[in-house]
């Protein structure tokens, strides 16, 4: 049966391109099939998140907080803290089996999240990816709505999926996911760096929109916002070698839900200031709503942890019978 899941790490507020890459997508799904939306909070210790618990359990309230605020319903989608759905971690170890070496080292993230000390790198970042695989598939999860950079993860997931279904003789008992990459803001890119994609984990602010930025943080990084020189090109093709430019102009196309072509007709030739203070206006109207009621659920934290350990119950209930299965399919059962 179709089935959603996806999630996203509380390593830092949310911005902007989560929301226009995933969030966003999250919220229209909810009304085609069942969905479960996680906050993964053991991916978050493969890296940034890791040796400060008191900030990692506020950032998983705030995450779950910009899921309600952005239109993410607990009491039709199951919404809750990986950690507390101990099947992720069985799922994974034995994924991380089922996966070859070969198959993480091609791995495009870990080695930009790495960078160029890989030795220091945490063991746990290595194998991100199969605890990502294990995240949907205990779920049996078809759809995963995701960004862009998820893809060759989502590709991963699909390869063990197949690979346990093959070496141990169970055709389709694990489906192969489908990756749901849609509309125009599937790839944000940094404010600061066309070529860099828009990310909690960033060590500048000014990179990224965060959906809890007020109007005037807002309107100084697209003001302040990397450019070239030139004005607005008169069509599409203009936007050739120009990755500031395109990033900007997706941007107000997605935020708007047109086109970059109707967007560039619109503003053709035009200096970048004019373009941006109406971006400006165009982010806040979008993303204040979001933050104005995150911080309203914030203030209720009991609430929200209800919400979440209500969501990792049922969570769990529909892990367990696919994790007892996968178990007893590897010989574990004693
Ligand atoms: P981190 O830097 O900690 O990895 P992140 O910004 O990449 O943070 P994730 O929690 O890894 O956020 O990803 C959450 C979701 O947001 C994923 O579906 C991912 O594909 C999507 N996403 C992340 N960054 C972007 C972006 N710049 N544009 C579009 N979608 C994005
Ligand atoms: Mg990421």
């Amino acid at each position: 049966q179709p089935l959603v899941f996806s999630g996203m790490q509380p390593t830092n507020t949310l911005h902007l391109g989560n929301y226009l890459g995933a969030l966003k997508n999250w919220v229209k799904l909810q009304d085609k099939m069942p969905c479960i939306y996680c906050v993964v909070d053991m991916h978050a210790i493969t890296a940034v998140g890791y040796g400060k618990p008191e900030e990692l359990r506020t950032a998983v309230r705030e995450v779950a907080a910009a899921y309600i605020a952005a239109g993410v319903d607990p009491s039709r989608s199951v919404l809750f803290a990986q950690s507390a759905v101990p099947a992720h971690a069985e799922l994974a170890w034995i994924f991380n089996c089922v996966a070859r070496l070969g198959w993480a080292d091609r791995m495009t993230q870990f080695k930009e999240k790495a960078g160029k000390h890989k030795e220091r790198a945490s063991v746990g970042l290595y194998t991100y990816p199969m605890l990502m695989a294990a995240d949907i598939l205990v779920y049996k999860a078809t759809h995963v709505p995701v960004g862009e950079d998820q893809k060759q993860h989502l590709e991963l997931t699909r390869d063990v999926a197949q690979k346990f279904n093959n070496d141990f003789n169970v055709p389709d008992f694990f489906p192969l996911t489908e990756p749901v990459i849609m509309g125009a803001g599937t790839r944000v890119m940094s404010l600061r760096d066309g070529s860099k994609k828009m990310s909690k984990s960033d060590d500048s602010d000014m990179s990224r929109i965060n959906l809890t930025d007020d109007a005037d943080a807002v309107a100084q990084k697209i003001r302040k916002a990397r450019t070239d020189p030139n004005p607005l090109p008169e069509d599409e093709k203009g936007l050739e070698g120009r990755p500031e430019a395109d990033n900007l102009i997706n941007i107000f196309a997605a935020l708007s839900d047109t086109s970059k072509a109707e967007v560039v007709a619109r503003f053709a030739g035009q200096q970048f200031s004019g373009f941006k203070n109406e971006l400006a206006d165009l982010a806040v109207a979008k993303i204040a709503p979001i933050a104005t009621r995150m911080r309203e659920l914030l203030t209720d934290p009991v609430e929200l942890d209800r919400i979440l350990k209500d969501g990792a119950e049922k969570a769990a209930a529909i892990a367990a019978p696919v994790i007892a299965e996968a178990k007893k399919i590897v010989g574990f059962s004693h």
